[in-house]
């Protein structure tokens, strides 16, 4: 019998063998920026877009559920700069623009470069390759972040013109406030609502036809439901439609198209709890958004071939988890009523999920997508 030594003297003869015939492609897994590996390719893309869900939001929601948070579940994480074409701290409609089209424009574009010409969005994209499409928010479905991925306007006040974006494509389903921009437009006479269901799609609202949950939705039909004529309540004050609302969207996108599905779920307010300074307000929309990103991850792990991206546009209020916190307890501070220039964080699950690693600009959360689903080719 060999001795111990001789034993882990071929032991190290065999590590240095297995360290020095390491390709450059292995070596070049480990690191993620600019990865050049081969990527799968999923069939679905789910993007998750906490509007003004910065680091420290994510880390007072986890401190507020004793620790614990959907986040954990993620291996693939990046950053990505959040800057404008105009302005160091950007807001939510130059920031979706950004993951809408790839492009860096000024604040307050939706679907417009710094030029104001339209720029194809992804979601224009999926439809041109014959996939199906969604969009579902907590705000009005007018507003700047859903709006960057279906309208085209020089301004995000226009959102009378952001809704005529439902008009020139062909989204399968869409789910959020502001029924006004449709129904009781200022800009003209036009009536939308006639005109998507002289399209074909199914309408209904929350007033008339009830939950969400409850829906039956026909699934030959395009979809389009009404949370609210303008601005849907805080979760704090009786809105809950957001994880209904994604399951029912993730089971009719399923069934869509044979080409697969490209949908954006926003969680609009817990921006609005970072403008308002109310820790309350940005932790209990965060909690509801992190039962969307559960569900989300829920359908992608039966379906296997869908990949799940969640990130934000910036981070609002300059939110702090101050000293005295306690676990379930914290103390919370603001620097502005206003968004801040942070980083913010990207967790990718799923086929195609390593090419999220790394710290690169928002930019590139377009192209990675657009990459990942062979968009434009
Ligand atoms: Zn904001």
């Amino acid at each position: 019998m060999p001795s111990d030594k001789h034993i882990i003297g071929i032991l190290f003869a065999v590590l240095m063998v297995v360290i020095s015939s390491c390709t450059p492609t292995q070596q070049a897994a480990a690191v993620p920026v600019g990865y050049t590996g081969e990527l799968a390719h999923p069939k679905n893309v789910i993007l998750l877009i906490g509007d003004g869900m910065g680091l420290p939001q994510i880390t007072g929601a986890m401190y507020m559920n004793d620790n614990k948070t959907i986040f954990e579940q993620f291996k693939n994480i990046g950053f990505h700069k959040t800057q404008s074409a105009d302005n160091l701290v950007t807001d939510s409609a130059a920031g979706a623009t950004a993951f809408a089209s790839g492009v860096k424009t000024y604040n307050g574009a939706v679907g417009v470069n710094a030029k104001k010409e339209p720029v194809p969005t992804l979601l224009e994209l999926a439809e041109e390759k014959h996939m199906a499409t969604g969009l579902v928010a907590t705000s009005s479905i007018t507003h700047a972040t859903p709006g960057a991925f279906i309208g085209h306007v020089a301004s995000r006040q226009d959102m009378d013109g952001i809704a005529l974006g439902f008009i020139d494509s062909d989204i399968d389903i869409f789910i959020g406030g502001g029924m006004d921009y449709f129904a009781r437009r200022k800009a003209d006479d036009r009536d939308l609502v006639a005109e998507l269901k002289a399209k074909g799609y199914q309408i209904s609202n929350f007033f008339d036809d009830g939950d969400i949950g409850r829906l039956n939705i026909k699934s030959g039909h395009n979809i389009g439901y009404f949370t609210a004529n303008a601005e849907p309540l805080p979760y704090s004050e009786g809105r809950d439609y957001l994880v209904p609302a994604t399951k029912k969207a993730l089971s009719f996108l399923d069934k869509r198209s044979e080409n697969g599905f490209f949908i954006m779920i926003e969680g609009s307010q817990i921006d609005w709890g970072g403008h308002a300074n109310d820790a309350n307000y940005v932790v209990t929309e965060l909690h509801e958004f992190e039962k969307v990103i559960a569900a989300a991850l829920d359908y992608a792990a039966k379906d296997g071939n869908t990949l799940v991206i969640v990130t934000a546009d910036h981070e609002t209020g300059g939110f702090a988890v101050q000293p005295g916190s306690k676990l379930n307890d914290i103390q919370v501070a603001f620097t502005t009523k206003s968004h801040t220039a942070l980083m913010i964080p990207v967790f990718a699950m799923g086929p195609g999920a390593e090419a999220f690693r790394g710290i690169y600009e928002n930019t590139a959360i377009f192209d990675k997508i657009k990459a990942a689903l062979k968009l434009g080719e």
